[in-house]
């Protein structure tokens, strides 16, 4: 069976490394001739909109999937005239803006902060007086890693906020002082079974994913137990099939939804080696109506993502139970290119080992991430 993949970064490399023992293979479509995926499976290069790269596209595959969520819906949904389409062309839609996304959210009866949309500096004004200060401003489409959004603390922000980002439809946003962010991976097969990974601690700097922490520290059976029966809504709500990552806050123990993503996530990587099935293969399992595989840890996780720069491949590898993935990516200031899982039997022989490595790679910047994590 030939898998399509629109899109054709280091999600989708990693998708066609755990679906070659499986005896698939891939057919993978991204703009640009560099896609990591390229470097392992056929590549088409074109625009996601072409309408004659996707017939062609189309016509090599059986099944078509995506690692990127901004892939128009139009041409998945053009896609699906051909071949099944999983995760449905809903799910791409639901997720793509992020004021469809939070009243979908709370049509399931799932918890998200207070939100109002925003056009106009006028209605700007009127949800910051619904909301309250601080808040965060959001572009509805397009973000990602923190990119399109501010955070306004003072009325003084509005008007410089508004004139940054007010060119395009905007969403204004609670400002969560949550204790720490969370996610939780689902899958979900053709035949409706589902499957939930233990929730994972993700640590961000700069609006980018640094370090993840899986199962996440003081996990409790309550936490996880609320967690999957939101993204079980979600899944069943959408007759999803594939893996879907929900990111959320806790504060004061309580979980609030702030985004989805219909795809493989970067904090289910420790799953790799991690979990009995790693998301990748889970993925691929439920889109070829395969049965799931076990999601429970083998063990305790880090992941540590590898941005802007790659560590010396030599010392990394020569650090015991270090496993290194590099995506064969050019290095550019804020590009994920890599990253590295430790995984250990026991919690306090992970920090002990977490630490030690951050100390050898990032003296500066994870290692304070660390000490909060048993705080
Ligand atoms: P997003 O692109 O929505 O995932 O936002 C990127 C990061 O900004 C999140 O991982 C949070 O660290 C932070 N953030 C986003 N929305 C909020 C919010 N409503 N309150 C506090 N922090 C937020």
């Amino acid at each position: 069976m030939k898998i399509g993949v629109l899109g054709g970064g280091q999600l989708g490399r990693m998708l066609a490394l755990a679906g070659y023992p499986l005896g698939l293979r891939f057919c993978f479509l991204d703009p640009s001739p560099q896609a990591p995926a390229g470097h392992l499976a056929e590549l088409v290069i074109a625009p996601y909109d072409d309408p004659d790269a996707l017939q062609r596209f189309a016509a090599q595959v059986d099944l078509v999937t995506y690692e990127f969520e901004n892939v128009p819906v139009s041409s998945a949904r053009q896609l699906a005239q051909h071949r099944p389409v999983s995760p449905p062309p809903e799910a791409l839609e639901a997720s793509q803006d992020r004021l469809t996304e939070k009243r979908f959210f709370r049509s399931l009866g799932i918890p998200t902060p207070a939100f109002a949309p925003v056009a106009s500096l006028a209605e700007l004004e009127g949800a910051v007086e619904q909301i309250g200060l601080p808040a965060v401003l959001k572009t509805r489409r397009f973000g990602y890693d923190g990119k399109g959004q501010m955070i306004l603390r003072t009325p003084s922000d509005l008007r410089p906020a508004w004139e940054a980002l007010g060119s395009l439809p905007l969403i204004l946003e609670e400002f969560i002082a949550f204790e720490r962010e969370l996610s939780i991976l689902g899958v979900r097969g053709r035949d409706g079974a589902l499957a939930f990974y233990p929730l994972v601690e993700n640590h961000h700097r700069d609006g980018i994913l640094r370090l993840s922490l899986a199962p996440a520290p003081r996990l409790t059976q309550e936490l996880q137990a609320v967690a999957e029966g939101y993204a079980k809504k979600i899944l069943e709500a959408l007759s999803y099939v594939g893996v879907l990552a929900l990111e959320l806050f806790e504060r004061h123990g309580e979980l609030l939804a702030n985004e989805m993503a219909p795809r493989v996530h970067n904090s289910g990587h420790w799953t790799i080696e991690g979990a009995v099935t790693s998301q990748f293969e889970n993925h691929l399992r439920a889109i070829c109506g395969l049965p799931l595989g076990e999601t429970s840890p083998r063990g305790y996780c880090a992941m540590i993502n590898l941005i802007g720069s790659i560590p010396n491949r030599d010392a990394v590898l020569a650090f015991p139970g270090a496993h290194l993935h590099l995506y064969g990516k050019e290095a550019r200031p804020g590009r994920k290119l890599g990253h590295i899982t430790l995984c250990e039997s026991d919690p306090d022989l992970l920090e002990a080992k977490l630490k030690q490595i951050l100390s050898r790679l990032d003296p500066t910047s994870l290692q304070a991430l660390v000490a909060r994590w048993k705080a």
